[in-house]
């Protein structure tokens, strides 16, 4: 299911509602939402050039979106995923270089983080208006077909291939990143010093704001309403991306099943994680390790996120414990008012 593409100018008229955190600042930005990649995409431009830079990011993105949703017409994701099995497939610079970065990340998290897991997003539909519970036999079954190894890349032709028929790719956990870092690199080129993209809860920043404080990013509580935060990020030049499990699921006989699956055993990720953000410079990077993280839990989770420079965590259980990496002791603070949400005792 493709979003309509549509873009709504809301210029001078919204002030930080979604981030709920004003500045107190006079200047105002120049806003846009984009319904785009199956989300809302809300750009926040200051300074000169702000409409523009807007419009140049909104094409991007719908052309970033063309490419790599599964069963875009035409799309190349659709293109590689039919021809599974039979041909390699040209592939734009682009969508070379989002699957190249997956497979990287396929490698590091051990194969938690896996694109070809796209016959299980299927199979459970969870992103779909008839969401499903398989039948195990369905789930083993699609289950042997996952493995990012399968997926071959040409670099010489640009090109990939599926290895056999049946096995298909979604870009969802690592395609928003990648445009957040376009939407960044496409601001700087315009001469914007300051700018905020939300693409759905993945959250860039460019600068800082522009009284020159940073920015403050809610962390969504993964139990309360949307826009209700359990924490509060401090960044400048960061991306800060969370996949959780309250973002798309549905809920049978009591049990939550959500949108993001664990390729070792075909079933939503079961790994004690709740919510998982991670913070970095490079969204397509927070993008992939957000979603390897909620898949790994918390303790490999952690062990994936420390091993890398520059990479910060905010980690969620079940039980309402906080894990964050050092790195955060001074830019993230727990804002919970409820007292619900807890920093793990470590150690
Ligand atoms: P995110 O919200 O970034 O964590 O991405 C979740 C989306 O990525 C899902 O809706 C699926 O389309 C896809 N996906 C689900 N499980 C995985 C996984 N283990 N590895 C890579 N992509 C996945
Ligand atoms: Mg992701």
């Amino acid at each position: 299911m493709k979003a309509k593409y549509i873009t709504v100018v809301l210029a001078f008229s919204v002030f930080f509602t979604s981030c709920g955190l004003t500045g107190g600042n006079a200047v105002k930005p120049y806003e846009v939402e984009d319904l785009m990649m199956g989300t809302v995409i809300t750009q926040r431009i200051y300074g000169e050039n702000a409409e523009l830079a807007a419009e140049l990011v909104s094409e991007r993105m719908k052309e970033i979106e063309e490419r790599m949703t599964v069963n875009s017409p035409g799309g190349e994701i659709n293109a590689l995923n039919e021809a599974a099995g039979e041909k390699s497939v040209a592939l734009s610079p682009d969508t070379f270089f989002v699957i190249e970065k997956a497979l990287q990340f396929s490698q590091r998290s051990g194969g938690a983080f896996d694109i070809t897991v796209e016959p299980l997003v299927k199979a459970w539909a969870v992103n779909t208006d008839n969401p499903r519970i398989p039948p195990r036999e369905e789930i083993d079954r699609l289950k042997a077909s996952i493995d990012f190894r399968d997926v071959l890349l040409y670099e010489d032709k640009s090109a990939a291939m599926l290895k056999n028929k049946g096995q298909a790719v979604d870009l969802g956990a690592i395609a928003k990143g990648y445009a957040g870092d376009e939407a960044l690199r496409i601001y700087r080129e315009n001469g914007i010093k300051s700018a905020y993209v939300n693409l759905g809860g993945n959250v860039v920043v460019l600068g800082s704001k522009p009284d020159g404080s940073p920015w403050k990013i809610g962390i969504q509580d993964p139990r309360g309403s949307i826009g209700e935060y359990m924490g509060i990020a401090t960044v400048a030049d960061k991306a800060v991306v969370t996949s959780g499990d309250y973002q798309r699921y549905f809920e049978s006989n009591g049990t939550r099943y959500h949108h993001i699956i664990d390729p070792e055993t075909g079933y939503p990720a079961d790994s004690g994680l709740i919510s998982a953000t991670v913070i970095t410079e490079l969204s397509i990077d927070a993008d992939a390790l957000s979603t390897a993280a909620f898949v790994l839990g918390p303790k490999e989770g952690m062990e994936l996120i420390g091993a890398m420079e520059g990479v910060e965590a905010i980690f969620i259980t079940r039980d309402k414990k906080v894990h964050i990496t050092p790195g955060l002791n001074e830019s993230f603070k727990l804002n919970d008012e409820s007292g619900e949400y807890q920093y793990a005792q470590e150690g």
